[in-house]
């Protein structure tokens, strides 16, 4: 059956994550900090939104751009945090979805893209699915992608620049100066930039700054996976300005002949799940970054995270990420090697989205095989 198989899936590589989940496949209980999803529940009244929305008949296909009541609910919403009159909005099938038909509008063959290495896997795999070229920008030890970084690796062939903020796995949140930086180069040379900002709610020490402040050329996805735990309802959005309009036009196109539309009762609900204040879990997920940040011991290397749930730790000793993870595995502690993040393998990915007794029994095994 292999020779029938396109090429195209080639380009992709699951291999890693596979090697962890064939590792921990035998563990009855484990600790499991690998998880990138929220562990409180979507919010009643989302839930019974849902509900009343299956049960009034809004199970028909919407438009394929997205029901008009939630567009206009997320521009309501996102018009105060950026100056564009007008902006135009896409409703996908979670931020994968939105990511996927993006690239495809937008990558060629041959075309570069900026990415911050350690990044999250679908840019990666995506692009070079599509025959673009990943040009890393590798933001070790500190994290931080900075324009002088960005700068250096940017050239005539540069399409699009990556950003992610708050960022997975490395928690870090980019400041305004940064992202004014990037700004300025993307648009001297008439670069786009695509803004992942996913975890913008869980940003812990201030509001999470957004480069479409600075920069009209922004491509930004949300999306309600994390905020609202609805990792399994698919939904997320796509926000740009007027000039970025024959876009918005491409993806929709791409929709209609793949996922056709997000899907319509869940899409009502999201309405609801635009109102909803997650502050009280933001609070509780930054006392559990405190706590591992306070918890683990100085054996362990890593940045203080300003948001999302990871930390992104350097493996003691001189063990690589995947080493230490089998060591953490062979002690009934889930977390991921850096290595499936990253061009390197040196660190690991640990998710606190998972209650303050986990943790602390994670925190006593991690200073236990360091
Ligand atoms: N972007 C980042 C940075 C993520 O970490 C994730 C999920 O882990 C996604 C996008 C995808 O989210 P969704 O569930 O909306 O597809």
């Amino acid at each position: 059956m292999l020779e029938l198989l396109a090429d195209r899936t080639k380009l992709m590589d699951a291999s890693g994550i596979r090697k962890v989940f064939a590792l921990a496949a035998d563990l009855k209980d484990p600790v499991n900090l690998s998880i990138g999803q929220p562990d409180f529940d979507v919010p009643q009244q989302v839930k019974q939104a849902a509900v009343t929305a299956i049960e009034s008949g809004c199970n028909s296909y919407s438009q394929t751009p997205g029901l008009q009541e939630l567009k206009d609910a997320v521009i309501a919403k996102e018009t105060s945090r950026l100056h564009w009159d007008n902006p135009e909005v896409f409703i996908s099938s979670g931020v994968s979805g939105a990511l996927f038909l993006t690239f495809l509008a937008l990558i060629n063959p041959g075309d570069e893209v900026v990415i911050p290495d350690p990044y999250f896997v679908i840019y990666k795999q995506v692009i070079n699915m599509l025959g673009g070229k990943c040009v890393f920008v590798d933001t070790y030890p500190d994290f931080r992608m900075t324009p002088e970084k960005v700068e250096a690796v940017v050239t005539d062939k540069t399409k699009l620049i990556i950003i992610n903020t708050p960022a997975n796995p490395t928690g870090v949140v980019s400041t305004e100066d940064e992202l004014k930086g990037i700004a300025d180069i993307a648009a001297g040379r008439g670069i786009l930039v695509m803004s992942d900002e996913i975890y913008e709610d869980f940003c812990y020490d201030g509001p999470s700054p957004s480069i479409a402040k600075f920069y009209d050329k922004t491509i930004l996805m949300k999306g309600f996976s994390k905020n609202c735990a609805m990792t399994g309802w698919r939904l997320g959005y796509v926000v740009v300005s007027q000039e970025l309009k024959p876009l918005m036009n491409e993806l929709a196109k791409l929709q209609q002949y793949t996922y056709v539309c997000a899907p319509t009762p869940l899409q009502k609900a999201a309405i609801t799940a635009l109102t909803v204040d997650v502050s009280e879990h933001v609070a509780d997920y930054a006392r559990r970054r405190d706590m591992l940040v306070e918890g683990l011991s100085d054996k362990f290397e890593f940045v203080r995270p300003g948001g999302a749930f990871y930390m992104f730790i350097k493996a003691p000793g001189n063990l690589s990420g995947t080493d230490f993870v089998t060591r953490a595995i062979e002690n009934n502690l889930l977390i991921i090697p850096g290595g499936v993040f990253s061009e390197r393998d040196t660190h690991f990915r640990l998710s606190y989205a998972n209650s303050p007794d986990k943790l602390k029994k994670g925190i006593e095994i991690l200073n236990s095989i360091a």
